[in-house]
């Protein structure tokens, strides 16, 4: 079985919200010696998040801006990163919207905003990524679906958030029965509500107390809980965990 290159990359989407998992996943990822290539919308914030790693971590790091629900967009900037950074090992799937419109106010625009972001772009940039992957004979996928997609909401975002989320479990398992016998690994995190500015803004101290109720574990999850679960699933020694699809919710789902 084919083992990591010494020098190895990982692509993350999503990363530069400052509050965000795929921030707190770039600095994990950066500080255990990986080296990042950083997708998101605005370009000089991706360039910036990348030299600021760089300095900071003392590894190799590039940033390409790209709306993750433009093919074109997504294709042409994992090219730049392939071509500036060593071997792509690792992708993490973190770009996302949410969408709290319920179902009777639902818009057809507003159901395909959402799919396309987080199904079509997680689709898209697995597709580039995995072209890279299947040539080198390695490969570790992780992305980010959600426990609305498992309890049908009940946190934060609507029917086309929870429909994308749940799309990407099945998307999960089916590249990861596909590309197994190429030695890469497919897998999802299922987190619960976790303390970013996704939900509409900084959350009040009363809604924290009201997403607590239902958890096993009483406190709101941290963008740390999901990032240290993401470098465990791209890890080397992840090799024999694949199609999973990890609950980092605090014990709101059991299944
Ligand atoms: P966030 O809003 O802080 O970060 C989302 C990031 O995705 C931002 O950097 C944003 O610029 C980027 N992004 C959005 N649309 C994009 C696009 N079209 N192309 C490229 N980049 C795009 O949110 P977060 O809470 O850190 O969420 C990260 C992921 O985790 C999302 O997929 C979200 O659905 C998922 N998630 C979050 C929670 C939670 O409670 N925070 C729970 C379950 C799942």
């Amino acid at each position: 079985m084919t083992t990591f290159p010494d020098l190895k990359t990982v692509i993350i989407t999503g990363a530069t919200s400052p509050r965000g998992i795929g921030r707190a996943t770039a600095d994990l990822l950066a500080s255990s010696g990986w080296n990042v290539g950083i997708i998101d919308l605005d370009e000089a914030e991706c360039k910036n998040l990348a030299n600021e790693l760089s300095s900071r971590y003392g590894i190799q790091a590039y940033g390409a801006a790209a709306d993750v629900a433009d093919e074109v967009m997504v294709r042409a900037a994992i090219d730049q990163v392939e071509n500036n950074l060593p071997q792509i090992v690792a992708l993490a799937n973190i770009a996302g919207v949410s969408s709290a419109v319920g179902y009777l106010e639902l818009t057809s625009q507003e159901w395909h905003r959402v799919l396309n972001v987080n199904l079509h772009g997680v689709h898209y940039v697995t597709h580039r990524v995995v072209e890279t992957m299947v040539r080198h004979g390695v490969g570790r996928i992780v992305s980010i679906s959600s426990v609305s997609a498992q309890r049908g909401g009940g946190t934060y975002s609507k029917t086309p958030y929870s429909v994308a989320k749940a799309g990407l479990i099945g998307l999960t398992r089916s590249l990861a029965r596909e590309l197994g016998p190429h030695n890469i690994t497919v897998n999802a995190i299922a987190p619960g509500p976790i303390d970013t500015d996704i939900m509409g803004g900084t959350l009040s101290e009363e809604r924290k107390a009201e997403l607590v109720e239902d958890l096993v574990v009483t406190r709101l999850g941290t963008t740390a809980d999901i990032a240290s679960a993401i470098r465990f699933l791209l890890a080397e020694d992840a090799g024999y965990i694949s199609g999973q699809t990890l609950n980092v919710d605090g014990g709101l789902y059991m299944h």
